[in-house]
């Protein structure tokens, strides 16, 4: 059996369209939909990332603001600049680029971001509303595992589900999510011992460590699905996954591609969750 390729890239396309309409809308309506993205590093790669999400942005109708405060911005500056954005009316969604100053968490920073403007689901908060069953934005990436999942059909309630990675922004969130869903899921990490005998448990299969090769065909079950989050990057520019794609390929149903699988949905959620913040603020001053 060779399992089935799940891209992302269509639903991605599809995310977009969405999204460019609801920007058109709400700029005929007089409030076009505004990013701020706060950064706080010269880390190259980050700035290839804040680059990409911009020109991702502005071709769908979304106005984006970079605001560079240097990599040796103080914790307070980069506090009162998350504060300043929540609180201006012509912003609707808000993101902090990692990394930061010094080793600061993104948590210790992110709860200055507005719950309703935290595009990003980076905010303490937003994770506590989302577990407490609240309205809130989930992490980018981790709505993108659900999303592409729900694109290929792929059935969670009931089924057993295996994280591996337990970060605030990737694994925890995800693994919640999978929860709401229905799903059994263990949630796996470094201290884990014989990660295979519990993988191989797994239905679906999410990898989000960030080490190429780690997942291999021993640790996945035939027939399961497996996403794969990780992105490492390769020496000759490339961009490999946490899972051996070509033997776990062959045993399992389905396997999310790197790069084309969950990245570029990723993106567009991100942006997707842009404009809806956009509308529901537009509702909310409407209402005033
Ligand atoms: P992270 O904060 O470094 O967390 C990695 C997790 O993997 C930790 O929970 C760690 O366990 C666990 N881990 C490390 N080695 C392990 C091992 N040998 N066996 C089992 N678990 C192990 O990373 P992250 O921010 O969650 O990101 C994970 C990956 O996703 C990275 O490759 C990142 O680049 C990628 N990512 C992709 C996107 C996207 O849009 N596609 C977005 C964000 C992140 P401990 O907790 O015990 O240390």
């Amino acid at each position: 059996m060779s399992g089935l390729i799940l891209s992302g890239r269509e639903l991605a396309a599809a995310l977009r369209a969405d999204t460019a309409r609801q920007a058109a809308a709400l700029t005929d309506a007089g409030t076009p939909p505004r990013l701020a993205v706060v950064v706080a590093t010269d880390d190259a790669a980050s700035a290839g990332y804040v680059r990409s999400i911009s020109t991702a942005a502005v071709k769908l109708g979304i106005v984006c603001k970079v605001l560079d405060l240097g990599a040796d911005a103080e914790l307070a500056t980069v506090r009162a600049t998350l504060a300043a954005l929540s609180a201006d009316d012509l912003v609707h969604g808000i993101i902090l680029q990692t990394p930061l100053p010094g080793g600061v968490r993104l948590e210790e920073l992110s709860g200055a971001i507005a719950v309703e403007k935290d595009v990003d689901g980076a905010n303490p908060l937003s994770l506590g509303r989302l577990v407490a069953g609240l309205p809130a934005y989930p992490p980018a990436t981790a709505a993108a595992v659900l999303a592409v999942l729900d694109h290929h059909g792929v059935e969670l309630a009931g089924r057993r589900a295996v994280v591996i990675g337990r970060s605030t922004v990737v694994g925890k969130p995800v693994a919640h999510l999978l929860l709401e869903r229905h799903a059994t899921v263990t949630v796996c990490h470094s201290r884990t011992p014989d990660l295979a005998s519990v993988t191989c448990t797994a239905d679906v299969l999410v990898a989000a460590v960030g080490r190429p090769g780690l997942v291999t065909a021993g640790h996945v079950k035939r027939g399961a699905v497996v996403v794969d989050v990780g992105t490492n990057p390769t020496p000759d520019g490339g961009l490999v996954g946490d899972v051996d794609a070509g033997p776990v390929a062959e045993q399992a149903a389905g396997l999310t591609p790197v790069p084309g699988g969950v990245g570029p949905v990723t993106t567009a959620l991100l942006l997707n969750h842009t404009v809806r913040a956009a509308t529901a603020l537009a509702g909310s001053s409407a209402t005033r």
